[in-house]
């Protein structure tokens, strides 16, 4: 399933693909001509103008609230029953699929502390930047969980 997301989107749109699905930013406003030309694809909008012409020429949207980043992607994980974890697949910057690599090749930009702990590395072709699994990453599986964690606050 690919996903088109409105251009105030960026929080959810990163999340999603860490989740490991393909989306794209739609910087301009969203047309007619946009949703005709992406019928394939599901939109992820704030915009109700946006939904209504959706809703009209048969494209699939989802009409989210604007600010809440945890009700977003709650909503869009349970929308479309998307698996909750995080797969940190594709590159966070542009989207495309990460491919694991040998850190043997990659020695001179590896800060020697992580060349000699962590052995798993991935990268992508297209920023040229290379990914491997740090302390960001637990912050981030720490960060994630609390998103997820829909019971908080409330106390009743
Ligand atoms: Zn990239």
């Amino acid at each position: 399933m690919n996903f088109i997301l409105e251009g105030s989107l960026k929080g959810l749109n990163k999340w999603l693909r860490f989740l490991g699905y393909r989306t794209e930013i739609c910087e301009k406003k969203i047309t007619k001509e946009t949703l005709l030309q992406n019928k394939d694809k599901v939109f992820l909008i704030t915009s109700l103008e946006t939904a209504e012409i959706a809703k009209k020429i048969g494209v699939k949207f989802l009409l989210l609230p604007k600010e809440n980043l945890k009700t977003q992607l709650f909503m869009v994980i349970t929308k479309f029953n998307l698996t909750p974890k995080l797969k940190l697949d594709l590159c966070s910057l542009c989207g495309e699929k990460l491919i694991p690599v040998q850190k043997e090749n990659f020695k001179d930009e590896i800060p020697p502390r992580v060349y000699q702990s962590i052995n798993k590395y991935n990268y992508c072709l297209k920023c040229k930047k290379l990914y491997w699994e740090g302390d960001h990453i637990k912050r981030l599986k720490e960060k994630f969980r609390k998103l997820l964690s829909l019971n908080v606050q409330s106390k009743d």
